[in-house]
């Protein structure tokens, strides 16, 4: 068990506490501010335990000085203010003087930012190598560090694991939660468990599979990765995706795992992805050699539905079609549905598979929606995560 915020008393304490803010900004205003919102237990808790706040995320990339302006935390510090319903100390530098004296004018229960952790990163990427010499200056500006930025917490920056290296430290709660229910239904989880997994290449989840192929009890594959299954199995897929490189792959899990992996039966074909497309559905062995597969079919979310609802732990990753079609979103939206309406524990990893099921207004329908991308991968991977492993243990 790692240790967490209560593991400290922070009355007084200058508390670092290293949060994700990396939210989509689009013409000047913040489109989803879910990453700002779900980090506010750990700084409300910091708050009225006393503690001086001084909070640091990164934003965007910061490959040159141009790129500086549109990923400023000014943003964001306005919508955090909001939330907490209290000032913030926007301080728009990551280093100097002005940042030290509003640290040291800090009083408890004062909250403060500082600039994107990434405008480091024009001067030798110091951010992103984890150099020594920035964690060490940034290190000695607080007394204790919290890490509660999941969503970087597969990376190794100055910001994460160089802070955690050189101050006594702790989770918040959101890596806590990400933890406790991500982590703890791939390594322990309430059987049976059925993955769902989707999204474009097989390329892209080759980790996942092997890792989840031996710890789920059925693994349910819609999504573009899907039709590289199909063709292994001998069957016409058309033009869908097919990933020629991992055929050999797909074919050894197949004769491997036959009855775990359950494949899509019936599929929305097209001739484009496209809002107007012309689409049919289709059994998948009556694909045409000029369609895709963009969409399970209705027959598929039929077979899919009797594996879910004997299921007592659901892992969703990967859309199961091209849902950002309006055309190809109704497998997506109807396993949204059925998840939504189960007593099992469900749990949604992954950037798009996340997005979707918000914009179909599923935030709420779920056990958890994991706020890391990338981060939530590498976990359903089987790997450990570099700004989680370095903090300590109970
Ligand atoms: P996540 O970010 O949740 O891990 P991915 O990035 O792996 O998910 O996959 C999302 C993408 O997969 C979406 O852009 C979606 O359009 C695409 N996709 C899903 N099904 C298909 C399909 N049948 N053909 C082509 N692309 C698909
Ligand atoms: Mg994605």
């Amino acid at each position: 068990m790692k240790k967490t915020i209560r593991d400290f008393d922070l009355k007084d304490k200058k508390v670092i506490i290293r949060v994700d803010f990396n939210v989509p900004i689009k013409d000047g205003l913040i489109t989803d501010d879910n990453r700002v919102v779900e980090s506010l237990e750990t700084i409300n808790y910091a708050i009225n335990n006393s503690a001086k706040v001084i909070l640091m995320s990164h934003l965007g990339r910061v490959k040159e000085e141009s790129d500086k302006a549109k990923n400023t935390l000014k943003l964001v510090s306005l919508r955090l203010s909001e939330l907490l319903n209290k000032e913030v100390i926007f301080i728009p530098q990551t280093r100097g003087i002005e940042l030290e004296k509003a640290i040291s004018n800090l009083k408890s229960g004062d909250v403060l930012l500082m600039e994107n952790t990434r405008y480091e990163d024009l001067d030798g990427e110091k951010e992103s190598n984890n150099d020594l010499e920035l964690a060490k200056y940034w290190a000695n500006l607080g007394d204790i560090y919290i890490n509660d930025a999941f969503g970087t917490s597969h990376r190794s920056h100055a910001s994460n694991v160089g802070l955690a290296s050189l101050l006594p430290n702790g989770v918040g709660f959101l890596i806590e939660k990400e933890l406790k229910v991500l982590a703890s239904s791939i390594d322990n989880p309430i059987r049976p468990l059925t993955v769902i997994l989707g999204g474009a290449k097989v390329s892209d989840k080759i980790g996942v599979i092997k890792n989840l192929v031996n710890k789920a009890d059925y693994i349910l594959i819609g999504g573009g990765m899907a039709f590289t299954f199909l063709k292994a199995q001998g069957i016409e897929v058309g033009k869908s995706l097919v990933d020629l490189d991992n055929l050999d792959f797909c074919r050894e899990m197949l004769e491997k795992h036959e009855d775990k992996l359950i494949l899509p039966i019936d599929v929305i074909a097209s001739h484009e992805m496209s809002d107007n497309s012309d689409y049919r559905e289709t059994f998948i062995t009556d694909l045409k050699s000029d369609e895709m597969g963009l969409d399970i079919g209705s027959q598929t979310i039929k077979v899919f539905k009797q594996y879910l609802v004997d299921s007592q732990t659901i892992i969703w990753n990967g859309p199961v079609g091209a849902f950002e079609y309006s055309n190809f979103a109704n497998g997506t939206k109807a396993l949204c549905e059925i998840l939504a309406n189960l007593e099992a524990i469900t749990i949604l990893g992954g950037g798009d598979t996340a997005s979707a099921a918000i914009n179909f207004g599923y935030k709420e329908a779920f056990t958890h929606i994991s706020t890391g991308g990338g981060a939530s991968l590498e976990l359903l991977e089987g790997k450990t995560l570099s700004g989680i492993d370095i903090i300590h243990n109970k």
